[in-house]
């Protein structure tokens, strides 16, 4: 199978194409554009100007989405240290975080100092969504590049999830720890919007029972698409510097350890494997080769490093609890 020279985007990644010498689109494009700091500073510069304006007047400036990943567990330590906000803690726990996540999620928001909110919904939703996720080809062929089948519908009850109570609570703004690979910095201090919200709910009320008829259930229904109050949605580390040496060095000193449980690919979720594996199978490429290819092409990782971390085998034991958790074995 023919892989790029330079990154490690496959031929079975839909919308590669490669030149004579092997290159794909993706890193020639890269080449052609601007700097990426240049960019960067612009929307940083964008987020410090919504603080000055927003942060100060409740509770709470922003509820920051915290998985006890790395990256979310380092974009916490930004929001409270760096941008000094007040910053509220949401965990979405979708029934397979890993332990070893969970005993990070309560180590750093007690270094930190922040407060902190578990929130799990009815597992017998989340389950009827990740079997309807597994079994279906759903969405677009733009999202399937870029996460695997999974992932998108957890990210849309997260986010759902968030937004809801970022509105209840009247918090500005909605903290995410994409990394630069995962999530554009055109993308990264943008407003919810009530066709946003709708969109998400329906996607995920069609997986459920295939129409868009089914009610809303509670944790995904905001109490205001129409309300004036739109938080802001914000994923810093597209606009900070993201050096993974210096990500886990900072947060070692809060507490958080490796998980021993997790794939390649994530440091708390146990469902990863899984949602890798049927991705892989339904459309033959890894879902997270677009994440790591673009942290190639920004110089986080090297090539050799990116090819490992796709090609490390899962961990079966683990993904044999997921699929017997989803009903998925007989
Ligand atoms: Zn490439």
């Amino acid at each position: 199978m023919r892989t790029c020279k330079t990154c490690t985007l496959t031929e079975k990644f839909p919308s590669a194409r490669f030149n004579a010498e092997g290159r794909c689109n993706y890193c020639l494009a890269h080449e052609a554009e601007d700097r990426r700091d240049d960019n960067a500073s612009e929307y940083r510069i964008k987020f410090e100007k919504l603080i000055s304006i927003h942060a100060g007047k409740g509770q709470y400036d922003v509820l920051a989405a915290f998985s006890g990943g790395k990256d979310s567990t380092y974009t916490l330590d930004l929001f409270r240290n760096h941008f000094r906000l007040k910053v509220l803690a949401l965990t979405f726990d979708h029934g397979f975080v890993s332990p070893y996540a969970v005993g990070n999620i309560r180590t750093v928001t007690e270094a930190l100092g922040v407060d902190h909110i578990m929130f799990r919904p009815d597992f017998h939703l989340v389950r009827d969504i990740f079997r309807a996720s597994a079994a279906r080809h759903f969405y677009a062929k733009k999202a399937i590049e870029r996460s695997s089948t999974i992932c998108l519908s957890c990210m849309n009850l997260a986010r759902l999830i968030m937004i809801k109570t970022a509105q209840e609570k009247k918090i500005p703004f909605i903290g995410f720890g994409w990394s630069p690979g995962q999530a554009p910095v055109q993308s990264s201090v943008m407003k919810n919007s009530p066709y946003i919200i709708n969109a998400m709910q329906r996607s995920l009320a069609r997986l459920i029972d295939g129409s868009s008829a089914r009610e809303i259930p509670a944790c995904m229904n905001g109490p205001g698409q129409n309300s004036g109050s739109m938080p802001i949605n914000v994923h810093p580390l597209a606009f900070m510097e993201y050096d993974e040496r210096k990500i886990y060095d900072r947060i070692a000193g809060l507490g958080w350890q490796k998980p021993a449980d997790t794939d390649a690919n994530s440091t708390n979720c146990l469902m990863n494997a899984f949602a890798n594996r049927v991705h892989i199978e339904q459309y033959g490429f890894h879902p997270y080769d677009f994440e790591i290819s673009g942290l190639i092409r920004a110089g986080v990782m090297t090539r050799a490093e990116g090819l490992e971390r796709l090609t490390r085998p899962e961990n079966e034991e683990i993904i044999r609890h997921v699929k017997k958790r989803l009903g998925l074995t007989s």
